[in-house]
């Protein structure tokens, strides 16, 4: 994180030289005071006296407050100014293993970078269901006696699905599934001795996974592998900057990093940007270790979240796969974390706790004193400035793995294009799209816009359709019959008559969206099989998930995506991608456009050609060809881009050379909101002593969201200064009214 080490060694890894010291925790006896902090929004830790049979540091404990009882967590001795004689006891101890030190330093280390309360990040490491809970059981079964010779089909399909599992406990229902049997079936098995049936508890441990095998690492591999190896095996806090194109390697290099992790008997962490990965990868995971890792993202289901925070807490889940909030849990011996395509900019949490995972990811390695490996083809400008001044060790997969190369790279330039009216698809595209399709090959065609089009505009009056609760355009999604806002997720029925002028029949959609461009690809490949892949066609990863393996197998001609196509999906078949609109992520007054665009484009790019003997080709039609972005991704000069993009921001004094803070004010009054804007800039003194400038305030970038009017102040500050307290210390000075919120967005990324 840029300033992770700067701000005054707030959030220094001080874990640095070694496996954290495991002192014995204070313990608190009967009666005795103590400090519990709960996941309410009180904004300090409360005193209680510690229940019978005491308690210690880091309990899970259930304390009365007022009229409720809530979670909470021993936090330390009590503060003690409140009388003892009315002190409330501690309700009582829950059935979990206490939370670490080292977790509840992170914990606060995060609260104090991202100005978060306390309590805020206490409900990130708690969002588990039946958190306090005796154990419960269910009914498993498994293979007692010998198997009859005779037996029926459904029988033997029984027999056979229990010695697929190995032993591992199975319910009813997912025997019943493997076997595609009745219930009946089984039970009559378990009337005749061959099958048993026992209470077993529900909170399983994981199967082992077994560290041995793995591919042979070739070429660059070899020496990656090795650092990533001994690095793990050293221990200790790092964090390696893994680079390679799509299909170097990267994911085959750092299983081996989690193999050493596994075999020194300590818990991996890989985190992954999208739930629709999750499934693939862990297919992958399970043909490498032999058995299926812990899987935590919000499509888990409850049962198996609890499972899963139970056995991560106990050190019985040696590696989890899972999103951002997946670094919130009770980990009792980590020793990596991998942060896969860690540039995603999903990895930044933009509601709620506003963090970014990868950052938090160093952090609470640098407190527990574990590995971090951040995988990319195309890194955040931060790493790489990290990796390029020493912070983070550098390693580099150059060649793809095997022979497949990096595909060929040509701009076509638009303006020498004649398109007909709502067309997006040049001639030389289109022509290298056919040529394809003779081949048996497939095309992708990347367009970054959702729904059929971006903008409806009347005709009449030029009036275009906007949100009534956002300042956002509305988007037109045929799919859906309707408009849509991709700010709130508002909708209304596209209109017949101008909702400004009223005229009849004049509304018209204007400019491309993925729904669009398919109507294009058909009417042009009438002929064709096509697939759209956008997140708003599929109703649920699950859903998703088929439709990529259906077009992995050669189910389409031409795909149509929007960014979730550029996010490692393996198709083995495509080897052309075209870029409808390689001009879209230059405009914009976002500082990261143009790295965002450079990246977007390498990895869609990295699409094309991914396994294999054919060479894959990139085309990006763009009006700007001597943009330098758009040279860079072409020259395929990486390091060019890097260092001019980096050497401009230094000279701008912006992340990762200088540091920002966003903050946003939000309220329904819009004069309220930005007279209190105006109040929080007229007193600026805690600002002005720390060296920064504040700007504002001004409308946000989107100035309404679901009705509420939004002002942002942005702070920008020299690197070293310690922005934190002094934000704190700026807004302490004025009470909001009630019904206006302040966000705090440290290193804001999107600026909206
Ligand atoms: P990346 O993570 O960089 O995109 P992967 O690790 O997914 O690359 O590798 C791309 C493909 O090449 C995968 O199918 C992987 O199994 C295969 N591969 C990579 N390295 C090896 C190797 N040393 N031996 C066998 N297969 C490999
Ligand atoms: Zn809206």
């Amino acid at each position: 994180m840029q300033g992770c080490r700067r701000s005054r060694g707030r959030i220094s890894p001080k874990g640095r030289q070694g496996k954290e010291r495991r002192a014995v925790e204070r313990v608190f006896g009967e009666g005795e005071r103590v400090g519990v902090l709960t996941t309410e929004p009180l904004g300090r830790v409360l005193d209680y006296r510690a229940p019978e049979g005491g308690c210690g540091m880091g309990d899970f404990v259930e304390v009365p407050l007022g009229p409720r009882r809530v979670l909470g967590v021993v936090w330390g001795p009590g503060e003690g100014s409140f009388d003892m004689a009315k002190l409330r006891p501690v309700g009582r101890v829950l059935d979990a293993r206490p939370m670490r030190a080292e977790l509840r330093a992170f914990l606060t280390r995060a609260a104090d970078y991202t100005l978060t309360p306390l309590a805020a990040m206490l409900r990130l490491a708690t969002r588990t269901p039946g958190l306090g809970e005796a154990a419960s059981t269910r009914r498993i079964y498994r293979m007692v006696g010998p198997a009859p010779n005779k037996l029926t089909d459904a029988r033997l399909r029984v027999i056979e699905a229990l010695r697929d599992f190995g032993g591992a406990a199975v319910t009813l229902g997912e025997l019943c599934e493997a076997a595609a049997c009745t219930a009946s079936v089984v039970k009559g098995l378990v009337k005749i001795g061959v099958v048993a049936e026992k209470d077993a508890p529900r909170d399983l441990p994981y199967p082992p996974l077994n560290p041995a095998g793995g591919a042979r690492l070739m070429g660059d591999q070899v020496a990656a592998g090795d650092a990533l190896v001994a690095a793990v095996a050293q221990g200790g806090y790092g964090t390696t900057l893994l680079k390679g194109v799509t299909g170097s390697g990267k994911t085959e290099v750092y299983l081996e990093a989690v193999a050493e992790c596994l075999r020194m008997g300590r818990q991996a962490l890989v985190l992954l940007p999208e739930i629709a990965l999750t499934a693939e990868f862990l297919t992958r995971v399970e043909a490498r270790f032999g058995a299926r890792p812990a899987e935590w993202h919000s499509g888990v289901t409850q049962t198996e979240r609890r499972r899963l925070w139970k056995m991560v807490g106990q050190g019985q889940a040696q590696m989890v796969v899972g999103a951002r909030s997946a670094l919130f849990l009770p980990f009792q011996n980590l020793g990596l974390i991998v942060v896969d395509e860690e540039h995603d900019t999903s990895y930044k949490q933009e509601e709620g706790v506003l963090y970014n995972a990868r950052d938090m990811a160093v952090l609470r390695a640098a407190i527990c004193g574990c590995q971090v490996v951040l995988a990319s083809a195309t890194p955040s400008l931060e790493s790489w400035v990290n990796a390029d001044q020493g912070k983070y060790t550098r390693l580099e997969l150059g060649a793809r793995y095997g022979t497949a190369e990096l595909p060929e790279m040509r701009a076509i330039d638009m303006r020498a294009q004649k398109l007909a009216a709502n067309c997006w698809i040049s001639d030389p595209l289109a022509r290298a799209v056919e040529a394809r399709r003779k081949l048996g090959e497939q095309s992708l065609l990347f367009l970054n816009r959702r729904g059929f089009a971006p903008v409806t505009l009347c005709r009449a009056c030029g009036a275009q359709v906007g949100c009534d609760h956002c300042d956002a355009r509305m988007v037109e999604h045929r799919f859906l019959k309707r408009l849509v806002c991709h700010q709130c997720g508002a909708t209304k029925p596209v209109p017949t008559a101008c909702p400004s002028c009223g005229v009849e029949g004049k509304m018209a959609p204007v400019g491309p969206g993925v729904e669009r461009l398919a109507e294009e690809v058909a009417a042009r490949f009438p002929e064709a099989k096509l697939a759209v892949l956008s997140s708003d066609l599929f109703g649920s990863a699950r859903a998703l998930k088929q439709q990529i393996e259906l077009i992995a197998a050669g189910g389409a001609e031409i795909i149509i995506g929007t960014q979730i196509v550029a996010k490692g999906h393996n198709f083995p078949l495509l080897t052309l991608v075209g870029v409808i609109d390689a001009d879209l992520g230059l405009q914009g007054s976002d500082l990261r456009a143009a790295e965002r665009t450079f990246q977007l484009m390498r990895q869609v790019a990295g699409r094309a050609g991914r396994t294999g003997e054919r060479r894959g080709l990139a085309l990006l039609q763009t009006f700007q060809p001597e943009h330098p972005v758009i040279r860079a991704i072409l020259g395929g000069d990486e390091e060019a881009f890097w260092r001019a993009e980096a050497a401009e921001r230094r000279a701008a004094g912006v992340p990762p050379f200088g540091r920002m803070a966003g903050v946003i004010l939000s309220g329904p009054d819009v004069a309220q909101v930005f007279e209190f804007g105006a109040e929080l800039a007229r007193r600026d003194g805690p600002l002005q002593r720390i060296g920064a400038q504040l700007y504002g305030p001004a409308p946000a970038p989107i100035a309404r969201v679901r009705g509420r009017h939004r002002v942002r102040l942005l702070i920008k500050a020299d690197k070293a200064a310690a922005i934190q307290p002094a934000i704190a210390a700026w807004l302490a000075q004025l009470k909001p009214p009630a019904n206006l919120r302040i966000a705090v967005d440290i290193d804001p990324q999107s600026f909206l």
